[in-house]
């Protein structure tokens, strides 16, 4: 795959428009309009909102791709966009055709419409749909456990946003773009299933470390034995997640939404192409994700009669239906093994909590 045409195409070519940080189930259905998508209503959430799929290619092998089980974590839904966009209107035949001929790709857009219009991680409920593959209290974690029982995909894709904390290990980058080959026990056994998983990724890997060096992060393995991730990985399914993060001043999410897209492009067409799964091995070199990262560090602030260092984290909330960040104090002490996005050193002075 040329991802430099495919970068080139993305920024110059592709009428892409930022969507910002919410997308609800209406948003999404009016950006698709323009496109020649057929959306066909899967289920209805917790407060009647529809659930829909889009399907994609007639081929053998099945992939399963859903976004905004976190109703709040709009990343994967923007790529999906560009994704659809790449097919309808990107010139790039020999890849498009692979795609539709070697795949039958299902995609579940927003399985959580509700957090989505209130933008919350969970679902109206209160119930995280990624601890719900159990017990399938939820009906949006059921209406995912029908389409994964009579689908039957060879591959998923779970996509998810992650927080601004997050550095890849030893380097003082954001975990731009985190993976992960769930785990299917305690052990962390590395079974078939997770070394296929694992060999995606590494393809995923290859083409962002061209484009984004020492961006990407490996998530933690341990076993949740309630995350849908590692219940599906436990059945068979070959599942991917990626965790879509910050980039240099990023926090609409609008550039990391690229390099998801083209993660994402990358493992569908190494899906589609390859002979082998078995170059798991390589997985193991991407550093892991470590937490390292506040939004905001004043340094050397005069706080409570000290000389210390500020941390801040944004929180977001709804306001007036629009996302607003707001800075909130998060930690105060040395934080000289810290980095912030934006730092500045107050050498003495004042720090005064607004
Ligand atoms: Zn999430």
């Amino acid at each position: 795959m040329d991802f430099k045409e495919i970068i080139k195409w993305y920024e110059n070519t592709y009428l892409r428009k930022n969507i910002g940080l919410q997308i609800t189930v209406e948003n999404l259905v009016s950006i698709l309009n323009v496109y020649n998508v057929n959306l066909k209503e899967l289920c209805k959430s917790e407060n009647n909102k529809p659930i829909y799929s889009i399907k994609i290619g007639s081929g053998n092998k099945k992939v399963l791709i859903w976004t905004q089980m976190h109703g709040n974590e709009s990343t994967g839904t923007k790529s999906i966009i560009d994704l659809l966009a790449f097919l309808e209107t990107s010139n790039f035949n020999f890849i498009k055709t692979k795609l539709f001929e070697e795949l039958t790709i299902l995609i579940i857009p927003i399985l959580n419409p509700d957090g989505a219009e209130a933008y919350t991680r969970d679902n109206i409920l209160g119930v995280d749909l990624n601890r719900d593959a159990v017990d399938l209290i939820a009906k949006e974690s059921k209406c995912l456990n029908k389409i994964l029982n009579d689908f039957k995909p060879e591959f998923c894709f779970n996509l998810h946003d992650q927080r601004t904390i997050f550095n890849v290990e030893g380097t003082k980058n954001p975990a731009t773009i985190s993976f992960l080959a769930p785990s299917v026990n305690e052990e962390r056994t590395l079974t078939e299933s997770r070394k296929k998983t694992m060999s995606v990724i590494v393809s995923m890997n290859e083409i962002l470390q061209k484009v984004i060096p020492n961006h990407v992060g490996r998530y933690t393995d341990e076993f949740y034995p309630k995350a849908t991730g590692d219940n599906f990985q436990k059945a068979g399914y070959h599942t991917i997640l990626i965790e879509a993060g910050h980039y240099k001043n990023d926090y609409d999410r609008e550039v990391v939404r690229k390099f998801n897209f083209l993660a994402l492009l990358q493992g569908l067409f190494f899906i589609a192409t390859t002979k082998s799964f078995k170059n798991y091995l390589p997985y193991f070199d991407i550093p892991n994700n470590d937490k390292k990262f506040y939004d905001v560090i004043y340094r050397n602030a005069l706080y409570e009669n000290k000389i210390q260092d500020i941390a801040l984290q944004y929180k977001y909330k709804l306001v007036n239906n629009s996302v607003e960040k707001i800075l909130e104090l998060e930690k105060v002490g040395d934080l000289s093994n810290y980095y912030g996005h934006f730092e500045e050193n107050l050498s003495g002075n004042i720090f005064y909590l607004i």
